[in-house]
């Protein structure tokens, strides 16, 4: 069996390590060769529009998937002529566009922040008049990792935000003060099977998730989290994992955004669950039984954004599972690798957890 991944980086390396036990060869697609997935497996390379490349590709996998969220849905239609892609271009192309995403948990009766389109000054001026401040003024397309993004606190911000995002489709959202963030990770297979990972809980600075803990112990949380990631598994008749964040306030799930791939606050899952995401999502885009998607313990996850730790001092944490990218250049932002651990107690999780955060 072979599997086609478009875009090579640390998502698409860690489905083509969960591959390799499993026999199934992978084969990557991206601009340049020196990727995370490029290192560990055969690449094409390209522009992410070369049909004919790309079509090649896909004639000689079973199954086409995607590492990265931003590939241009037109160039995954035209893998489809040749090979089923999953999860379907028509799921990514929702969840490229923050307006389109929050339409389709609004029509699902999923709760979300209070949003409005933004096209022209006057249609900010009258987002803020329906929805108040403060709020979010972001784009609805290319944004990840609190990029294109503006906060609105007060009547002098609005100029401010209308002067760095405008001139592009933007949403503007009510802010909602949350007192945690969680996500679910799901998987559907092909043949229709569904499971679900405990919830996750995840912190982020500066936009970007800086650490996850799971499981994150709420049945009531996690029913709820369920009805609402189920609702969209099965609106596409889904394949594939598929990854929703949301904000809990007053005690209630508000739904922010989701990723049609696997998932950074899912990682934990490679030595805290039964089965990885990665592996669960190959599972179920090639219409194999899926694993048992069941804790191991208390997982906590640290990322490493724009720097490493030394490799000496990492190893010398105990029961520390460390994941290096293989990226050449460490920019500010950019995620480098992570860290695992996996602990039999929520209080040792959490004492492990603040030495790997510590490791940054
Ligand atoms: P996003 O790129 O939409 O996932 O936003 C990145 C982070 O910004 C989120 O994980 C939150 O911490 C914060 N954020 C985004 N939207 C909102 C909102 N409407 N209210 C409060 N915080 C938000």
């Amino acid at each position: 069996m072979k599997v086609a991944i478009v875009g090579a980086g640390q998502l698409g390396r860690m489905l083509a390590q969960a591959a390799y036990p499993l026999g199934i060869a992978t084969e990557f697609y991206d601009k340049s060769a020196d990727t995370p997935g490029g290192q560990v497996a055969p690449i094409v390379t390209g522009e992410f529009d070369d049909l004919a490349k790309l079509t090649a590709l896909a004639g000689r996998a079973d199954v086409v998937t995607f590492d990265w969220e931003n590939v241009p849905v037109a160039s995954l239609e035209a893998m489809r002529r040749a090979t089923p892609v999953c999860p379907d271009p028509g799921v990514l192309a929702v969840a490229q566009d923050r307006l389109l995403e929050k339409t389709l948990f609004r029509d699902l009766g999923i709760p979300t922040p209070p949003f409005a389109p933004v096209d022209l000054r006057s249609d900010l001026a009258a987002a803020i008049r329906r929805i108040g401040r403060p709020g979010i003024l972001k784009t609805r397309r290319f944004g990840y990792d609190g990029k294109g993004q503006a906060r609105i606190r007060t009547a002098r911000d609005d100029d401010r935000a209308w002067a760095a995002l405008g001139g592009e489709p933007l949403i503007y959202e009510g802010f909602v003060d949350f007192t945690r963030e969680v996500s679910l990770i799901a998987a559907r297979s092909r043949r229709g099977e569904r499971a679900y990972y405990p919830l996750t809980e995840n912190v982020h600075e500066h936009g970007i998730l800086a650490s996850s803990s799971s499981p994150c112990r709420s049945p009531r949380l996690q029913a709820a989290a369920e009805r609402h990631v189920g609702a969209i598994l099965e609106r596409f008749g889904y394949t594939g994992v598929l990854a929703v964040e949301f904000f809990v306030a007053k005690g209630a799930l508000i739904a922010n955004e989701m990723a049609p791939r696997v998932h950074n606050s899912g990682h934990w899952t490679i030595e805290g669950a039964v089965t990885s995401q990665f592996e669960n999502h190959l599972r179920a885009i090639l219409g194999l039984p899926l694993g048992s998607t069941a804790a191991r313990g208390h997982a906590g996850m640290v990322n490493f954004v724009g720097r490493v730790p030394r490799l000496e001092r990492a190893l010398a944490e105990p029961g520390l599972h460390l994941h290096l990218y293989g990226k050449r250049e460490a920019r500010p932002g950019r995620k480098l690798g992570h860290a695992t651990v996996v602990a039999s107690t929520a209080k040792a999780r959490d004492r492990a957890l603040g030495r790997l955060l510590r490791l940054r």
